[in-house]
């Protein structure tokens, strides 16, 4: 599993934070620590478990009887929602049906075999459901005189309506008590579960027997306050209802109620985190220094925008309070977040110290390098750039400049956290497109100096739910307003038969003496045929645009090449380049006006989003081309809908979100987003704020959690969200 590293860091840091409860002595000794005791009790020596099946279980993820109650059901099988085969008609809709088994049969296939179960429900109405897979198992759990209830897509197979690889359980021998309630129940199952006969019945009758027996010594897992200010369902309520909801309302306090609960514990979490990190003492830095007043009243070009304004007084005000700075800034592709950090800069030089500036790649280094030490000569400031690449002499000159301080400002790769570079007084760092830095390589920017303030910048807008959850430990300034005088990307999306009147657009604006991209996709599993495209488009346009200069650039090029092709499309010495999606967020040439994107389908939301941000940064306006097959799914539609219909990145991260679901949104592996059981970062926005206000304001009013009335919860987050991680499985 790919735990991430940021996860563990937080984690690391709110273990070590935590008080030492020696003796857990203050706690109601009858009722609530006998509940620790009692759900961390093994799952094994309930009725209806034993050796087997706690095996099983333990695959599962289910050791204790917590883990137990926390097995949340995947689904709810209300009779009122039960379709009759009489009604049911071929559709995509997924329908639930409950009937018995009239006749099984293995059949053998070309490939091997297939199991076909005929199931009524009233005489004379059947369906038929077929497995070709798992056709061993099934046969042996399914029998003739079986009541199941199954839930499929019904379609027409062999002349009947039929199911395919339906979900099933059984709903017979449960005994009144468990399955006449009107909403039952259904556990995500496993193949070593059901092996088992860990089926969602036998889950329903375990938990009943639990419940019924020992339910009492279930006790209040959050502080009272909390549950009545956020009028939240009792906590042993909530545990029984989630599994015996008696009806859909009681299903919805106690899913409320339980998504709170873990929203808060991960939020308490990151609170803890973010609390240590404020007794960390900062350099303080006063700012209004004269090489800011010189910067601001007579270098700077512009007026700066109220959200530069609004960002450099957060952080301004981050940079006096005396402790250290932890502060991400997140601005859209051309938001002004350059002028941000060097303003910031220049507070931190005129308090004394050093300034470096870390970006992920050479050549956003190299941008940051030129727009950096264009901003800053004009007041006699220094910017050396410190890459991999950098010959040694220069190298050996930087490192002794920085070492005796003469140098105050560095832009450079991962070389300026090598160990041979060391810092005579560093004051401020800046990551930029951060997330693409290791929280270690965050860590060691640390310990160049003495506690740095730290500012981290990302182009990459993500939804608020994500940030709280991501960066929730981090303070957050927000720029969305975009310097003036920006003419709107005008995006349109295309088909194949408008290649012709694409191109003379494009050389209209080649003959206009502006610059254009053609993007081609890049696919992991496909990379050779995708390269093949590119390399064969730069052909194609090479010949269609005679006496044009027209460049490829891609992955498979070593770096050096790529940065003299970037180096001669920067300069305008090439007007078309042609790439992969290799160019990278943040290249900054403002005469590139027009960006054709091929395949256009194929690229995520956001990464379109991105790429569009490569052109629009001048003041001529600028058109991007999506150019798409005529046959799409639905969601690439909505994709390149999207882009026709806004350039507002927030607003395309929640589309993009909306469309993908939490967990593919990102993607990536080192995203450090959690897995909540119940929760969902894309529907639970509102329970998620609520929570996150509760966790932080009880961090700030009892730290350690001293106070009697969150003892038991100090105790419950001790043992099962610290020690266990709140069991969340990391996304990758
Ligand atoms: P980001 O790093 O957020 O993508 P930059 O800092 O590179 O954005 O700014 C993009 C462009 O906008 C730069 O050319 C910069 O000079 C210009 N710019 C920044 N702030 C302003 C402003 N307040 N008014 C006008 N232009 C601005
Ligand atoms: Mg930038």
């Amino acid at each position: 599993m790919g735990a991430s590293r940021a996860w563990d860091v937080t984690r690391a840091i709110a273990l070590d934070a935590r008080p030492i409860l020696t003796a857990v002595p203050n706690l109601d000794q009858s009722g609530r620590f006998m509940s620790l005791h009692f759900l961390q009790s093994p799952v094994q020596f309930l009725k209806g478990v034993g050796p087997k099946r706690s095996e099983a279980l333990l695959e599962a993820g289910v050791v204790c009887i917590h883990d137990l109650l926390s097995y949340y059901p995947r689904r709810y099988l209300d009779r009122t929602s039960i379709t009759s085969i009489r009604e049911i008609t071929v559709s995509s809709e997924p329908v639930t049906i409950i009937g018995t088994v009239i006749t099984v049969g293995v059949i053998p296939n070309r490939r091997g075999q297939r199991f076909e179960v005929v199931v009524e429900d009233e005489p004379g109405r059947r369906i038929k459901c077929v497995w070709f897979q798992g056709v061993q198992w099934i046969a042996r759990s399914i029998e003739v005189g079986h009541r199941l209830a199954l839930h499929g897509k019904p379609s027409r197979y062999g002349g009947m309506i039929s199911f395919s690889h339906p979900e099933f359980d059984r709903l017979d021998e449960d005994g009144p008590a468990i399955d006449t309630g009107r909403i039952i129940a259904l556990y995500p199952g496993s193949a070593s579960l059901e092996k088992s006969g860990l089926t969602s019945r036998s889950f329903r009758k375990i938990i009943f027997s639990l419940l019924k027996e020992r339910g009492e010594e279930l006790s209040e897992n959050l502080p009272p306050q909390i549950v009545d200010t956020h009028q939240l369902m009792e906590g042993r309520v909530a545990r029984r209802a989630i599994h015996f909801p008696r009806s859909q309302e009681e299903l919805k306090q106690a899913e409320r109620r339980l998504k709170f609960e873990e929203l808060f514990f991960f939020q308490m979490m990151l609170a803890r985190t973010r609390s240590r990190r404020a007794d960390v003492p900062g350099i303080p830095i006063a700012g209004g220094g004269p090489l800011e007043k010189r910067f601001l009243s007579e270098i700077l070009p512009f007026t700066l925008t109220s959200a530069q304004q609004n960002a450099l007084s957060e952080i301004g005000s981050d940079l006096k309070s005396g402790r250290q700075m932890n502060r991400l800034l997140q601005g859209d592709v051309g938001s002004g977040k350059t002028v941000v950090a060097a303003t910031i800069a220049l507070k931190a030089i005129d308090a004394g110290h050093q300034v470096v500036v870390m970006a992920p790649t050479e050549i956003l280094s190299e941008q940051h390098y030129r727009s950096l030490s264009s901003l800053l000569e004009p007041l006699g400031i220094r910017v050396a750039l410190l890459l991999g690449s950098t010959p040694a002499a220069k190298k050996r000159e930087i490192l002794e400049d920085l070492e005796s301080g003469k140098l105050k400002f560095v832009v450079g790769t991962h070389a300026v956290i090598q160990k041979g570079v060391t810092f005579n007084n560093l004051g401020f760092c800046v990551v930029d497109e951060q997330h693409r830095f290791g929280v270690l390589q965050r860590a060691s920017l640390f310990e160049k100096g003495d506690n740095p303030h730290m500012l981290l910048m990302t182009a990459t807008p993500i939804p608020r739910s994500l940030a709280l959850t991501l960066y929730g430990d981090l303070d957050v300034s927000i720029m969305k307003e975009r310097p003036p005088g920006r003419q709107p990307v005008h995006t349109k999306m295309v088909r194949e038969k408008a290649r012709k009147s694409v191109y003379a657009d494009m050389l209209k604006e080649i003959q206009a003496g502006r610059q254009c991209y053609v993007v081609y996709p890049l696919v992991a599993e496909s990379e050779k045929l995708d390269l093949k495209d590119a390399v064969s488009g730069h052909e194609l346009l090479q010949e269609i645009f005679q006496g044009v200069s027209v460049d490829l650039v891609h992955g498979r090029m070593k770096s050096i090449e790529k940065e003299e092709v970037m180096a001669r499309f920067v300069s305008g010495q090439s007007s078309i380049l042609v790439s992969t999606t290799v160019i990278e967020v943040g290249v900054d040439v403002g005469n590139a006006t027009f960006m054709l994107v091929e395949h256009a389908e194929r690229f995520g939301l956001s990464q379109l989003h991105q790429l569009r941000g490569r052109i629009g940064r001048g003041s001529h306006a600028s058109t991007c081309i999506l150019m798409a097959e005529y046959r799409q799914t639905e969601e690439s539609r909505a994709r390149l809908k999207a882009m026709e219909d806004t350039e507002d990145g927030f607003q395309i991260s929640e589309i993009d979100m909306r469309l993908r679901g939490v967990g593919d949104f990102f993607g990536t592996k080192q995203s450090g987003l959690p897995a909540f059981r119940l929760a969902d970062l894309l529907y639970d926005q509102k329970i998620l704020v609520e929570a996150r206000k509760a966790a932080f304001s009880l961090v700030e009013d009892d730290p350690d959690s001293k106070k009697d009335e969150n003892r038991p919860m100090e105790a419950f987050f001790e043992t099962f969200v610290l020690k266990k991680g709140l069991r969340l499985s990391r996304i990758g």
